[in-house]
């Protein structure tokens, strides 16, 4: 158990490590960051933030000496950085980034494990992706194996047509068959030091250009009815990666049953309604299980809860949400607004 006072380290500079690093600080905990050059959120709530580059052994060596424990907020940090660190003070263990880093890995490890995404082929060149829509048909969706985040670096693929017209980027891609879905909904858990997991409620998540719009409970139905299946299948996931901290599956609700999306080694934005939703937080938990604190309680504590996601110029007109009741606002504070990047969010509760 860290003692009070210890010092976490957070890899990565957004608004998640800004939220985990509060939660820190209330369990009284110090924090300090390391990401590279750029509009660093975190370090508005960090005691100091390395700004090296992630393959700088020496800065990431001096950084990992000053902390007691590690952790990431950004699913991209390289895995050798997060692997130089030493493993007894890094949680989750990297092995977690290294399966969830290319599509195609984390796909055939959660099909190991029973789980079933979308059907999918590997395409490396124009000829793969002829014979992915030749045996999986279109619509679909080509996706980047690596680095993609918020519809970035996806193709929606109509017909044949779209595809010959498509210049294809020079990476290893993916091809998905398109899912006709009933709704969208995450499987967001905490795994403890000692492999206790608990389950917060699954939103239901609405999208827009690809990126979370909304987070919203009671899910319904369709979500409801699934949950239980797509929570056992996160359970195997997180128990064989020997999971330490907050862990997030996304799905599809089918017809046919939950069908795994992608998942996400880290606390996750549809997750945002549990800092006022929720009896702990995913931030404060995520914290705590790092820390190897006993796990809080992830219990609902309204009736219903809406996250709406702040897109864009959206954050200059925020006046709106602060006369509501039971509504609350977080700026990220990022200085530069751009379309499309995440500003903020506000969660508004009825209990
Ligand atoms: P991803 O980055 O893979 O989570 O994709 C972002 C969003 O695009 C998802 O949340 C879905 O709304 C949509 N999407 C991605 N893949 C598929 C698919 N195979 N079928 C249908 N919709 C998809």
């Amino acid at each position: 158990m860290l003692k009070r006072g210890s010092t976490i380290g957070i890899l990565g500079g957004g608004q998640l490590g800004r939220m985990m690093a509060v939660s820190a600080a209330q369990l009284g905990y110090r924090c300090i960051a390391y990401a590279p050059e750029g509009d660093n959120v975190v370090s508005d709530v960090c005691d100091d933030i390395f700004t090296n580059k992630w393959d700088d052994a020496a800065a990431v060596a001096a950084f990992a000496a000053q902390c007691d424990a590690v952790t990431w907020e950004f699913e991209n940090v390289p895995v050798a950085t997060a692997a130089s660190i030493p493993e007894d003070r890094i949680f989750p263990h990297p092995r977690a980034l290294e399966t969830a880093q290319d599509r195609l890995n984390e796909k055939r490890f959660v099909e190991g494990l029973g789980g079933r995404p979308a059907a999918y082929a590997r395409v490396d060149s124009r000829a793969d992706l002829e014979a992915a829509i030749d045996t999986l048909g279109a619509p679909g969706i080509l996706k980047t194996r690596r680095d993609g985040y918020d519809g970035k670096g996806q193709w929606r693929i109509g017909s044949d047509r779209d595809a010959q017209g498509l210049n294809l980027p020079d990476m290893p891609l993916i091809y998905e068959a398109f899912v006709e879905f009933e709704a969208e909904f995450s499987v967001i858990l905490v795994r403890g030091q000692d492999g206790e997991i608990r389950f917060w409620d699954s939103t239901r998540n609405s999208h827009d250009h690809g990126i979370l719009a909304t987070s919203s409970l009671p899910a319904g139905e369709a979500i409801a009815a699934q949950v239980d299946r797509a929570r056992e299948l996160a359970r195997q996931v997180a128990d064989a990666l020997r999971y330490v901290g907050v862990l997030t599956l996304e799905f599809f609700a089918t017809r046919d049953g939950p069908v795994f999306n992608e998942m996400a080694p880290r606390v996750h934005n549809s997750g945002h309604w549990t800092i006022e939703g929720a009896a702990t937080s995913q931030f404060e938990n995520h914290i705590r299980a790092v820390a190897g604190l006993p796990l809080g309680s992830t219990a609902t504590v309204a009736r219903s809860v809406t996250m709406t996601n702040i897109i864009g110029s959206d954050i200059l007109e925020t006046e709106q949400w602060l006369g509501q009741p039971d509504t609350h606002l977080h700026d990220y504070g990022k200085a530069e607004v751009r379309e499309g990047r995440k500003m903020g969010h506000v969660t508004k509760l009825e209990r």
